[in-house]
């Protein structure tokens, strides 16, 4: 099997379990993956991604402009596009709409606050991508006001999105995003999360080689700050 039968082997499988994890139902949802050459290989628009066969995906170059393939490229292309543009790091991007992170998304709710070691010592955060449609140029030029600093999106009022060196990074970091919202939410009903502190949130940051976020994951303030002095 050549490099791209099993890429594409691959974004059938984590399709599946974008699906079982309910993280996807009905069309929604896509994965794509850089080939050589300056192309991607993406699902396609109007299927359900839990019952994809390889054939059924679509090679375009990073145009958009469609190389192989029956159908048509997932509606949303202009976003994973855009991450391959910015990112010549990222090797595979997933998008979906779990439900836990959805509803954070519909509140305008970022989840870029400093709550669980796990999540600022991969990810940071996910910061809040302003509402455009879906699908549209303006929502890529929205993303790429984040890009260059974070791995993982909630798209306002849609879903998320997440970047990585290969799929399996990809939708593992879907799934960080997906917990760590979860929680959150559990947690408000137990009278809320605490935040940690300054010095701990800088330290998770800085071991995750995510200094450059420091001022923008929301943590404890310092005593020093909140005595005054
Ligand atoms: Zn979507």
């Amino acid at each position: 099997m050549d490099n791209q039968a099993k890429i594409a082997e691959k974004i059938v499988e984590y399709g599946r379990r974008l699906y079982d994890r309910k993280y996807i139902v009905g069309a929604e949802g896509n994965l794509s993956a850089r080939l050589d050459g300056g192309r991607i290989i993406i699902t396609p628009a109007g299927m359900n991604k839990g019952y994809m066969k390889p054939s059924d995906l679509i090679i375009c170059d990073m145009r958009g402009e469609k190389s192989e393939g029956a159908g048509q490229p997932s509606t949303e292309i202009k976003i994973h596009l855009a991450a391959y543009r910015n990112r010549p790091d990222v090797m595979a991007v997933c998008h979906a709409h779990p439900v836990y992170a959805v509803s954070f998304s519909v509140a305008g709710t970022a989840l870029d606050m400093a709550v669980l070691p796990e999540m600022v010592g991969t990810l940071g955060g996910a910061p809040l991508v302003e509402y455009a449609s879906p699908g549209s140029a303006e929502l890529a030029a929205n993303l790429e006001k984040y890009i260059d600093r974070y791995d993982a999106f909630l798209l306002q009022s849609h879903g998320v999105l997440t970047l990585g060196r290969s799929l399996e990074e990809s939708f593992d970091r879907m799934e960080t995003v997906e917990r760590f919202a979860e929680i959150l939410f559990t947690a408000d009903g137990r009278g809320g999360a605490d935040l940690l502190s300054s010095v701990e949130t800088e330290r998770l940051l800085k071991a995750a080689g995510r200094s450059n976020l420091i001022n923008e994951i929301i943590c404890a303030e310092d005593e020093e700050n909140v005595s005054g002095e």
